[in-house]
């Protein structure tokens, strides 16, 4: 009989709150019935968007049809960087040197404002500076990435360390033809950095009410009315922050979104030798296929947390993914094959067609959106920018604000439920890994 991967202590629970500092609790008063600003959703873009507005004395809600900040920001892998899925080489070619180097540069603003918030306001959520590995499991990954990489290092004075062949001393496994070390990349417990957003935000004056759905929006005079189960809040705006999790209640949001499912393991404690044979840097770690495993040793540095399988739709319940996860972390690491899972969670992101965030206004409402599991930097970015835009009544001046912004092909939005799933197959088999050591995953 082969032994279960299942820890006897098994929960389907996100670790990151059994070691975050509790959120803090929601508005307990009456309901509201007025306000100057709805906001809807609770997570980073929320939370930013809600300080934003009540630090200049704007009465604010903020609503959540879950708990506050329940959503995917306190649900994710913790990895603070400069993300985006933009290439820099891509972008030079389309739009020219001068006007990508500004988009970079604007991701590189995005990312000192997040860890000067952390690192200046003292957040409660384990921020460390590690570094980030992205490891190429094809030749042509890493032809690719080196070719990003050193074109980023060259223009956009990014620090990076290209590696070829395996990367050794960062992490410890044979699959990889090699990679890039990005030194500008930071982890957090996402539930403690979500926590603490909230917390400066009610800090601020504004009113956090958990389990109260906006069913939908109409206009009123200048205004809005914000529906819920459990009364109508009158307001003068809406900021529509809910991301992977909108409904049919957004529909401008919902025809230019794709919802992805993700999905993550933490295992249970690891011999200390074993960690660092896994990831002798602490570094967090991506792969370079699109629908990546990324991971990193827990703040504790006891445990491994693992992601992958994003966009899949569930097969069955959540333990089935989560035997497909060990698999996958098994088939970078071998020596995990005893490691047993302990904890599995889902969260849910979302996608624009042009794999860009984008901040909006439709209807005089408010939208930021579209963060494609980049959103621990940009979400609280594009919060505190729509923030901006209601207070100043002027668009803001970013790249993620130019009016564009498109709709899903009819045939994605006919098919919704099935659009992930079916391009994340399409892109695992494209990125299928090359053989490189002897390969375990028949
Ligand atoms: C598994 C996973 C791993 C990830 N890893 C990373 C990572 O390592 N690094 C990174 O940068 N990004 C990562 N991301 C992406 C990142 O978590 C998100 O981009 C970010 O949290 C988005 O924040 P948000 O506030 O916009 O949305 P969310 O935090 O998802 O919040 C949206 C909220 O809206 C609420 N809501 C929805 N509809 C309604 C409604 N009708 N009424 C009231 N409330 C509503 C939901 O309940 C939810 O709480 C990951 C995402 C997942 C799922």
């Amino acid at each position: 009989m082969t032994a279960s991967i299942f820890a006897p202590d098994y929960t389907e629970t996100v670790y990151w709150n059994e070691v975050a500092r509790r959120g803090p609790a929601g508005w307990e008063g009456a309901f509201p019935s007025q306000a100057d600003v709805v906001v809807v959703g609770t997570g980073l873009t929320g939370a930013s968007a809600a300080h934003t507005l009540a630090a200049t004395g704007r009465n604010v809600v903020a609503i959540d049809q879950g708990e506050i900040g329940g959503g995917a920001s306190s649900r994710n892998a913790g990895m603070l960087g400069k993300g985006s899925r933009q290439s820099y080489l891509l972008l030079a070619k389309a739009a020219g040197r001068e006007a990508a180097a500004r988009y970079f540069s604007e991701l590189d603003r995005i990312y000192d404002e997040a860890v000067d918030r952390i690192v200046g306001e003292g957040f409660d959520c384990d921020f460390r500076t590690t570094g980030r590995f992205i490891g190429a499991l094809r030749p042509d990954h890493l032809d690719r990435l080196i070719r990003e990489y050193e074109a980023r290092a060259l223009h956009l004075g990014e620090k990076v360390k290209l590696v070829r062949g395996a990367p050794d001393g960062i992490v410890g496994s044979q699959q990889y033809f090699g990679g890039v070390f990005l030194e500008d990349s930071a982890s957090v417990n996402p539930a403690g950095y979500t926590a603490a957003m909230v917390d400066r935000a009610m800090r601020a004056g504004a009113r956090f009410i958990p389990r109260a759905a906006a069913l939908g929006v109409g206009r009123d005079g200048n205004g809005h009315v914000v529906r819920t189960p459990r009364g109508s809040i009158r307001c003068r705006n809406v900021v529509v922050a809910t991301n992977g999790y909108g409904g049919m209640e957004f529909p401008y949001a919902r025809a230019r979104l794709v919802p992805i499912n993700a999905y993550m393991i933490a295992t249970g404690e690891l011999p200390p030798e074993v960690i660092e044979s896994v990831s002798p840097a602490r570094s967090t770690n991506v792969d370079s296929t699109r629908a990546n495993r990324y991971y990193q040793v827990s703040p504790d540095g006891r445990r491994l947390v693992f992601g992958s399988r994003t966009g899949r739709r569930p097969p069955g319940p959540l333990k089935a993914v989560a035997r497909r996860i060990h698999e996958d972390m098994t088939y970078l690491f071998p020596q995990l094959a005893d490691a047993k899972v302990s904890r599995a969670w889902t969260g849910r992101c979302a996608a624009s067609i042009d794999f860009s965030p984008h901040l909006a206004e439709h209807d005089g409402i408010h939208y930021a959106v579209g963060y494609s599991f980049t959103g621990l930097a940009l979400a609280p970015y594009l919060g505190r920018l729509a923030g901006e835009w209601i207070k100043t009544g002027r668009r803001p001046e970013t790249a993620f604000a130019t009016g564009e912004f498109p709709t899903l092909p009819a045939i994605a939005q006919l098919f919704r439920p099935l659009t992930s799933p079916v391009a994340t197959r399409y892109y695992a088999w494209v990125d299928r890994p090359a053989r490189r050591a002897a390969d375990p995953v028949s």
